[in-house]
């Protein structure tokens, strides 16, 4: 009985600890008056816990402010730079890693191509792990201030076994993260690329709301991350969101999952740019030269017209599904967003008799090409100091 009381006391003190600076992360100072007030936390546990983080050197005494009438009231400031995290984004073509604070300013930041024989899993770790050792090297930046490393991978994971089960796209399967630790020494993280996505949606933009949004990652395939009240739903297999293999066409083109007629087969970037090259009968054309023609070529216009069509189906389609407030739509697909956005918008309102864009919001995301790799990097942060709900 003693035992469990002092088990949930210290969970009780963990998550008052959160709440503050989950707090302190988005007012950036507040006085302990405030913290108690806002959190509904009595003084005393407040000044308790503060005096413990600021032992730990995530908060400091900012001096005071002013009084309004009695004692001046001492400011809690948050410190962004007493911890560090690495984000890992692997993509088809590329690998990013990047150093951040836990106010996300990007510290460092390296990428490389993708070696052709990804097949060579760990050698790529092993080559991530040069480039994180080097940065930590520049920068001197000490091992305990490091929290870990959050990997967003584009395929199925489960991220409490850490386990990498398989990427369609490129023929990587039942990869063991937890092997890796003893190579990078530091805690290992990994998410899937669209709820990486979403969790950095949910977490930076719409921080201290009730959230439901679904992020849509477009890239090499499409999935989606999806947030109900703050948790991310991941269904009872963790395969919650695999949209890129829902059938937008009976018998239709072939898809790297074996099935026929996927919707990634007619909307992801990959789909554009197999289309552009079919039309044209080009090989050795990179989706650039194709967004280049779409200014004057007729040709290359409809085959984009035709692309957003399928893109704004399966949207219609989500929105149907989940009823969520806002479509966040991100990943490789903001190299041509400016020449679909308004059409995209457009295209899942008309003639949509269910929903008009009041009820929805539709938008592509603010964090840019950034929202995986900093859900990548909120990964290691969130088992530590922020609330992002939970899964479920
Ligand atoms: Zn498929």
């Amino acid at each position: 009985m003693n035992k469990l009381k002092s088990v949930d006391q210290e969970t009780i003190k963990i998550l008052n600890q959160k709440k503050i600076i989950n707090l302190l992360y988005r007012n950036k100072q507040l006085t302990k008056q405030e913290i108690s007030q806002e959190l509904n936390i009595s003084i005393p546990t407040v000044i308790n816990n503060i005096n413990e983080l600021i032992e730990r050197g995530i908060v400091d005494d900012a001096g005071v402010a002013e009084s309004t009438g009695g004692r001046k009231p001492t400011i809690i400031r948050f410190l962004p730079n007493s911890r560090y995290s690495f984000g890992v984004c692997i993509t088809k073509d590329k690998v990013r890693i990047i150093l951040t604070n836990l106010n996300f300013n990007i510290i460092e930041e390296r990428a490389f191509d993708m070696p052709e024989e990804v097949q060579d899993f760990r050698s790529l770790i092993l080559k991530i792990k040069d480039e994180i050792e080097d940065i930590l090297s520049v920068y001197k930046i000490p091992f305990d201030k490091i929290l870990g490393i959050g990997f967003s991978l584009p395929g199925t994971i489960d991220e409490e076994k850490l386990f990498l089960k398989n990427m369609t796209n490129f023929k990587v399967k039942n990869i063991y993260f937890k092997e890796f630790e003893k190579n990078f020494k530091m805690p290992i993280f990994i998410e899937n690329e669209a709820n990486a996505s979403a969790y950095a949606e949910s977490f930076i933009n719409f921080k201290g709301y009730k959230n439901n949004l679904v992020f849509i990652s477009i890239t090499e395939g499409i999935g989606a991350g999806i947030i109900i009240n703050n948790n991310v739903y991941k269904g009872i297999n963790k395969r919650a969101g695999e949209i890129g293999h829902m059938t937008v066409v009976k018998n239709g083109r072939r898809c790297n999952c074996g099935k026929k007629g996927c919707w990634e087969v007619y909307a992801s970037k990959k789909a554009l740019l197999n289309e552009y090259k079919k039309e044209f009968g080009v090989k050795n054309k990179s989706l650039n030269d194709f967004l280049d023609m779409t200014k004057d070529n007729l040709k290359a216009k409809e085959i984009l017209d035709n692309y957003v069509g399928f893109l704004a189906e399966g949207i219609k389609n989500i929105i149907l599904i989940f009823d969520p407030q806002n479509i966040i739509i991100g990943g490789e697909v903001f190299s041509y967003k400016d020449l679909i956005e308004e059409d995209l918008i457009n295209k899942v309102f008309e003639d949509n008799s269910l929903y008009d864009k009041n009820e929805c919001n539709v938008m592509f995301s603010s964090l840019g090409g950034n929202a995986a790799i900093f859900g990548a990097a909120l990964l290691p942060m969130e088992s530590v100091f922020f609330l992002t709900g939970n899964v479920i």
